[in-house]
């Protein structure tokens, strides 16, 4: 299977934000965003000094943007996108709402995990069950009313302990409700755009992937 190996903090100054890619280190250690506001590389502080970006490059970047934020490849990316077209309503915003409602994104924003690349080491590992079922599928797509536990085998294991104490201290998402006590949470409601805090254009994808 194919993977990044470029290092985290180069991939949010390529997309010149934070993504959050490094979990709890992201909050604690000074971000390489905010100490070197240009992209990564020889040419990387000449960049914003650039004529005005195109409108292909703005689609590009943005679609990078998001697969990033999500950790998936080109492929994974490109799959849930073929499959929210022709689904009611905006094609971009089901985008996001397919990408928030993967088991491994709702188990980072449970809290249960620092980041998401963390939190499918916990699905690809079977510390976490569905509906009282373990399930070992990142992507796992959750619907409204599915609960969402650690294994009672897992409750023990000290990166969710610390993964929860940091959460507390965060805002978690209105659409599942957690119970930080028990390792559990339930979907209560289908995601809306103005839910998801995710700060992309994602028409921008949506015309780079009709064109
Ligand atoms: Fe991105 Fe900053 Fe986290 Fe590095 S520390 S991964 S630059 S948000």
């Amino acid at each position: 299977m194919s993977r990044y190996v470029e290092a985290n903090c180069k991939l949010c100054r390529r997309e010149g934000t934070k993504l959050f890619l490094k979990g709890s280190r992201c909050l604690t250690e000074k971000c390489a965003v905010e100490k070197r506001a240009y992209a990564p590389g020889q040419h990387g502080q000449a960049s914003g000094r650039r004529r005005k970006a195109s409108q292909y490059s703005r689609q590009l970047r943005e679609k990078q943007k998001v697969k990033r934020i999500y950790g998936l490849t080109e492929q994974q990316f490109r799959n849930t996108f073929k499959r929210v077209v022709g689904e009611p309503g905006r094609t971009g915003e089901n985008l996001l709402i397919a990408l928030e409602s993967r088991l491994d994104n709702v188990v980072y924003r449970m809290g249960l995990a620092s980041s998401r690349k963390a939190a499918r080491q916990l699905v690809r590992h079977r510390h976490v069950e569905v509906n009282g079922r373990p399930v070992d599928v990142p992507s796992y797509q959750l619907r409204p009313g599915d609960e969402i536990r650690i294994t009672q085998a897992s409750r023990e294991l000290d990166v969710i302990a610390a993964s929860l104490e940091l959460a507390s201290k965060g805002q978690p998402v209105s659409w599942v409700s957690v119970d930080r006590g028990a390792m559990s949470g339930k979907i209560v409601e289908r995601p809306t755009r103005d839910v998801i805090p995710i700060a992309a254009e994602e028409q921008l994808i949506v015309e780079l992937y009709s064109k």
